[in-house]
C-alpha cells in the first residue's frame, strides 16, 4: 500500500505529496516521520493507493507514526481542500494551522510525572522484616507513602532521599505508574451555576441562533448582554451532546473574560490564546483534541480548534479585523466557520455593535437571520457625544491638540473623581494631506479614496489607483497655507495632560508600551483599580473593556482613520467611535464623550453621534455599490516581490499579461483591473509589484484561473516571491 504524504518543509513555493510505503498504524490524518534525502522529517498521511508511480527501488517506507491518534480528522482533512482553493495555499502551510506550532518536531510534548505507591503486598508486612534499621531514610519514606497512598516521585526524591527511592521501587516494595498532568490556566477558579435570567430579547436571540438554518447576525448596542446570549447558545448545545466554538478579538481577551467562561463551563472548556505558555497550550489543544473538554474559547486561531461534532461557533466583535489573517497562511476566520459549521450542520452567530457593513448586508438580503439587541441590560443611557470643530479652533488662536471644550471636560471629570480615557486614532498614520483651516482633504477624483503623501518624491498618490498628483501649496479650497500632514503620536498627548493637569496620574497605552506579552493586561488592570486617572491609548483602548469610573471619553483626532487610503475607512471610523464611546457611563455614573474633528460636516459624524447604525449603513452600502467595491465586487491581489528589480518587473509582466487575457475572455466578471508597484514598493530590500482586480462575487472561476496564473508565474520566476490575496484588509 502506497501513502500520499505531505511533508513539513517551507522550502519550495509549489505543494507537493510524496509517495512512501505505507505502515500499519498509519491512517487518513496521521502525523509521520518519513526519510527524506539525508534526514527524517515529519509529514502528513492525506490518502493511500494501490500503486506509485515512483520506481520501486526508490520507494521508501513511513518510519513511524508520531501521535497516539490522527492528529488532522476527515473534517480538516476537507478544510484543507477548501482553504488551499479558496485562498491558494500551501497544504503543509495548512497542516500547520491544524496543530500547536511547537508540536511540530516535537519541541512540546505532554507533561508526565512519576506517581510511587506502595505495593499492596508489602503493605501488611512488618517494614523491619524488608528494610535494614540502619536504611534511615527508606524506613521513612516508606512510612509516609504508608500514610499517603501515593506520592509524585521528584517530590519523593526532593523530599527523601532519591536513592532511597529507587531501591524499593527497584526492590519492588513500591510501585510506580506514569501519569499525564494537565497545565490548565486558571485551573483555580471553581465552577459556579451561576444562571442569569434573559431577558426576552435575549430569549429571542438564543432562539433564533439555535433554530435557524442560517449564521445570525447579533446586532446589540454595547451592554446588551451578548456574551449571556453566547454562554447560553453553549449551554444548550453542549446539552444536546455537542460541541462549540467561541471566538473573540485577541485584544479582548482579558483574564476577565476567561474567568467568565472558566465559571460557567468548568473543566469543559479549553482556553487557546497566546499568553499562555506552551505547555499550556499544547495541553488545552490536547484537551479538546481528547474530548475532555467540550468548548474552544480563543482568539482568531481558536477556529482550528480539534473538535469532533461542533454544534455551534461564535464570533463576537465579528467585524474586527484581527479575523483577517493578514500573513501567510492568509484567511478569513468567517468563511472557515461557514466550512465547519457546514460540515457538522452547526449553528453561527457573530455579535457586534457595530456590524461590518458586509455582515449586515447579508442579514439584509436574507443570507443571515438577524437578532438584534437594541436596548441595554441596565437601561442605562448611551453618552452623549458632542463634536468639537477643531477648524474654529485654529481660528481662535489654539493650535493645540485639546480643544477648550475638552480642557474644561477634563477638568470637571478629574475634579469630581472621575477617570477619562483620551483616545488617539492611529491606523490611518500614513499621512493623508489636509488643511487645517477648512477641514478639506485631498481625495483621489477617481476612487474617492484619500490621497498618500510620499515624502521622497513630494507627490499625492492614491493606493487604489496609484494616480498622481502634485502636492499641495495652499488649499484648493480656502487658499489658507495651513496644509498639515503627520500626526499627534501618544507621546504628545501625555506631555499636554502632563502640563494641564500636572497631578492627574497617566497611563499610556500603544505599541510601544504593550511590546511584552501581557503588558497591555497589566496597563488596563491598573488603570480599572484606580491606579491612573487619565487613559491615553490606541485602538487597543477601544474594545470591550468594562471600567466602572470612566465618565469621560476624547476623541483627539476622529478624522485620523476617516482619510485613511481605504474604501472601508469610514466603516471602521464609525465602528471606532461606537466603540470608544461605549467605555463611558457604563455604571452609574453619566458618560461624556468628546469627539474632537477637522471635517465636522462629514456623515460619518452625524451618524456616530446618533448612534444612528441603520443611517450610517444605508448611507455607505450605497456608496460601495456605486463605486464598485465589496460586497458587490471581490477584491483579488496577486503580489510579487523579489530583490531584483528587473525580475520582479518580469515576472509582473508575464502575470499581468496572462490576467489581460483572462479579463478579455471574462469581460462580465471583470469590474477593475490595474497592475502597478504596491504602496509600500519595498519591504525588507525586496520589490514589490501587484496585480489588483475587482471582480464579481463569488466567481470562483475566475479566482482559480488567477491562482492558477499566479502559480505559473512562481513556476516560471523561482526567485520571486507571488502570492494571492482576497479581500484583504490592508492593501498596502
Ligand atoms: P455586551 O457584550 O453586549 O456589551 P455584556 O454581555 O457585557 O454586554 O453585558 C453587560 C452587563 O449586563 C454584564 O455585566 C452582564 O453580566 C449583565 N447582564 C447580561 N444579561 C443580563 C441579564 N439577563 N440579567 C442581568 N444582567 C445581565
Ligand atoms: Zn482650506
Ligand atoms: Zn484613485
Amino acid at each position: 500500500m502506497i501513502a500520499k504524504v505531505i511533508v513539513d518543509i517551507s522550502a519550495s513555493e509549489i505543494d507537493r505529496v510524496f509517495d512512501y510505503i505505507a505502515i500499519d498504524d498509519a491512517v487518513r490524518g496521521s502525523r509521520v516521520l518519513v526519510p527524506f534525502g539525508n534526514r527524517s522529517i515529519e509529514g502528513y498521511v492525506i490518502d493511500f493507493a494501490e500503486s506509485s508511480d515512483v520506481p520501486p527501488e526508490k520507494l521508501k517506507s513511513i518510519q513511524s507514526v508520531l501521535d497516539d491518534r490522527p492528529i488532522v480528522s476527515e473534517e480538516f482533512l476537507a478544510l484543507c481542500d477548501y482553504m488551499t482553493a479558496r485562498f491558494h495555499l500551501r497544504k503543509i502551510d495548512v497542516f500547520r494551522l491544524f496543530l500547536p506550532s511547537k508540536m511540530r518536531g516535537g519541541r512540546i510534548k505532554s507533561l508526565e510525572k512519576t506517581i510511587v505507591y506502595v505495593d499492596p503486598e508489602y503493605r501488611e508486612i512488618d517494614p523491619a522484616l524488608f528494610i535494614k534499621k540502619s536504611a534511615r531514610s527508606q524506613l521513612e519514606v516508606f512510612q509516609y507513602l504508608l500514610d499517603n497512598e501515593c506520592a509524585e516521585q521528584s517530590k519523593l526524591n526532593a523530599e527523601f532521599s532519591a536513592a532511597a527511592v529507587r531501591n524499593l521501587i527497584a526492590r519492588g516494595v513500591f510501585a510506580a505508574r506514569r501519569e499525564t498532568v494537565l497545565r490548565t490556566p486558571y485551573k483555580n477558579i471553581v465552577q459556579k451555576d451561576n444562571t442569569v435570567v434573559l431577558t426576552d430579547e435575549q430569549r429571542s436571540a438564543v432562539d433564533t441562533v439555535l433554530t435557524s438554518d442560517r449564521p445570525t447576525l447579533l446586532f446589540g448596542v454595547t451592554g446588551s448582554g451578548k456574551t449571556e446570549v453566547y454562554l447560553h447558545c453553549i449551554d444548550e448545545t453542549l446539552k444536546s451532546g455537542k460541541t462549540a466554538i467561541m471566538l473573540v478579538p485577541e485584544i479582548s481577551l482579558t483574564p476577565q473574560v476567561m474567568r467568565i467562561f472558566r465559571s460557567r463551563f468548568g473543566d469543559d472548556v479549553a482556553l487557546l490564546h497566546s499568553g499562555l505558555g506552551d505547555g499550556e497550550r499544547f495541553d488545552e489543544w490536547r484537551r479538546l483534541l481528547t474530548g475532555q473538554a467540550r468548548v474552544a474559547v480563543g482568539a482568531r486561531s481558536a477556529i482550528f480548534a480539534p473538535l469532533d461534532n461542533v454544534g455551534l461557533i461564535v464570533i463576537d466583535e465579528e467585524h474586527d479585523t484581527s479575523y483577517i489573517s493578514e500573513s501567510n497562511p492568509r484567511y478569513i476566520t468567517r468563511e472557515i466557520a461557514f466550512f465547519r459549521a457546514k460540515y457538522n450542520g452547526a449553528k453561527v452567530v457573530m455579535g457586534s455593535a457595530t456590524p461590518s457593513v458586509e455582515s449586515y448586508y447579508a442579514a439584509q438580503n436574507g443570507e443571515y437571520a438577524l437578532a438584534r439587541l437594541p436596548n441595554r441590560v441596565n437601561k442605562r443611557k448611551m453618552p452623549n457625544i458632542q463634536t468639537v470643530n477643531m477648524c474654529n479652533e485654529v481660528k481662535y488662536g489654539n493650535s493645540g491638540v485639546f480643544s477648550a471644550s475638552l480642557v474644561t471636560a477634563l477638568d470637571e471629570c478629574l475634579k469630581s473623581g472621575g477617570q477619562a480615557i483620551l483616545f488617539l486614532n492611529r491606523r490611518g498614520y500614513s499621512s493623508y494631506v489636509m488643511c487645517k483651516k477648512c477641514g478639506y482633504v485631498a481625495k483621489c477624483e477617481d476612487c474617492d479614496v484619500s490621497l498618500v503623501y510620499h515624502k521622497e518624491e513630494d507627490l499625492l498618490k492614491c493606493h487604489y489607483c496609484q494616480r498622481r498628483y502634485a502636492m499641495l501649496d495652499l488649499c484648493p479650497q480656502c487658499k489658507s497655507p495651513h496644509i498639515k500632514q503627520g500626526f499627534v503620536g501618544t507621546e504628545r498627548i501625555v506631555e499636554q495632560v502632563n502640563a494641564l493637569f500636572p497631578s492627574a496620574r497617566v497611563i499610556r497605552m500603544d505599541n510601544d508600551t504593550t511590546r511584552t506579552k501581557d503588558a497591555h493586561l497589566k496597563l488596563l488592570g491598573e488603570f480599572a483599580s484606580g491606579k491612573a486617572d487619565v487613559l491615553v491609548g490606541t485602538q487597543m483602548v477601544a474594545k470591550g473593556h468594562d471600567f466602572a469610573n470612566v465618565t469621560l471619553v476624547g476623541i483627539i483626532d476622529a478624522d485620523m482613520s476617516l482619510h485613511f487610503s481605504d474604501f472601508r475607512a469610514v466603516e471602521r471610523t464609525f465602528q471606532l467611535i461606537t466603540q470608544v464611546a461605549g467605555r463611558a457611563g457604563r455604571e452609574q455614573k453619566p458618560g461624556k464623550v468628546i469627539l474632537q474633528t477637522y471635517t465636522p460636516a462629514h456623515y460619518v459624524y452625524k451618524f456616530a453621534t446618533a448612534y444612528d447604525y441603520q443611517g450610517f449603513y444605508d448611507k455607505e452600502i450605497n456608496l460601495l455599490q456605486a463605486t464598485g467595491f465589496p460586497p458587490f465586487t471581490d477584491i483579488l491581489r496577486v503580489l510579487i516581490s523579489c530583490e531584483n528589480e528587473q525580475t520582479a518587473l518580469a515576472a509582473t509582466k508575464f502575470a499581468v499579461d496572462e490576467i489581460r487575457k483572462l479579463a478579455a475572455e471574462n469581460s462580465e466578471k471583470f469590474v477593475y483591473f490595474n497592475a502597478m508597484r504596491s504602496p509600500k514598493k519595498r519591504i525588507q530590500t525586496k520589490y514589490r509589484m501587484q496585480a489588483l482586480m475587482r471582480i464579481v462575487p463569488n466567481a470562483d472561476d475566475v479566482r482559480a484561473a488567477v491562482y492558477a496564473i499566479a502559480d505559473r508565474t512562481a513556476e516560471l520566476y523561482p526567485q520571486v516571491a507571488c502570492f494571492t490575496e482576497i479581500n484583504p484588509n490592508d492593501l498596502s
